[in-house]
């Protein structure tokens, strides 16, 4: 079974501004090098539909996606803006930041869905990975987090039990906290240390709490470590991981941000 691509031109309408490093630029460049490279065609693209307030409200509260609504529309106060994370310099406020982060969100769940159901053994949702949005704050370039929303999703509707798996340089610090008391979501992140890197979390004695604890695992590894060290780490705990929890579902966020020339990491 070929794996389904999940991407829409209008996920590109999550943009900050023109000199913000979180550009959707990329999700076009990585699509049209893949179609270039004989590896899909265009026809493949699965356009992602728009996650609705009642899937977002999974994991974020009324208040805070109505602060975002407000946002979008101009009429969100400092006071408030401030509450919620959002128009800092990392999130500013754009006027299509209610819907384009939920199309961002809309794609995961699609693609979880996909899995769960059986319609496919794997998807790929480019545009996906906002691992940083918290229940009630924007963070990190994230205003809503859409593993944790998709996560939510199969959670209620196929009982599935989720295994997450982020390898993106910064901790996934939003979907652990959101699942932190959980035992049927598993989350593992692999990043680099947050002694001098954002978000600053992430540490192997982050383990979980209550019936979730032993469910959160850290790997915090130190920066300009090497391929091997990587591969190493992840190969080992992925393993353990998978024979300990037996996932039905496996979520990874491939954050890039990684590789040896990525800017900020
Ligand atoms: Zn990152």
């Amino acid at each position: 079974m070929r794996p389904i691509y999940i991407f829409g031109e209008d996920e590109t309408s999550y943009r900050f501004h023109e000199d913000h490093p979180f550009n959707p630029l990329r999700l076009e460049l990585t699509t049209s090098l893949l179609i270039a490279a004989g590896k899909l065609s265009k026809s493949e693209c699965v356009s992602p539909p728009l996650a609705s307030v009642e899937a977002l409200a999974l994991v974020h509260d009324f208040d805070y996606i109505e602060a975002v609504q407000a946002a979008a529309a101009g009429e969100l106060s400092t006071l408030k803006a401030n509450k919620f994370g959002l128009g800092t310099e990392d999130t500013p406020i754009f006027p299509t930041i209610h819907e384009g982060a939920a199309r961002l969100v809309g794609g995961t769940i699609h693609a979880l869905d996909l899995v769960a159901s059986g319609k496919a053994e794997r998807a790929f949702h480019v545009g996906g990975g906002l691992h940083h949005g918290m229940r009630r704050k924007a963070s990190g370039f994230c205003v809503y987090n859409d593993a944790a929303v998709a996560i939510a999703h199969v959670r209620k509707q196929y009982g599935s039990r989720v295994l997450y798996v982020d390898t993106d340089a910064h901790h996934g610090d939003g979907v652990q906290w959101l699942f932190y008391d959980d035992d049927d979501v598993m989350t593992l992140s692999i990043h680099e240390t947050g002694r001098y890197l954002f978000p600053g979390t992430g540490m192997v004695t982050e383990r979980g709490n209550g019936k979730g604890y032993g469910y959160s695992w850290n790997v915090p590894v130190d920066a300009f470590t090497q391929d091997d060290s990587f591969l190493t780490c992840y190969e080992t705990v992925l393993r353990e991981a998978c024979e300990w929890f037996k996932p039905d579902i496996i979520l990874t966020q491939n954050g890039a941000d990684a590789h040896v020339f990525d800017p900020l990491t």
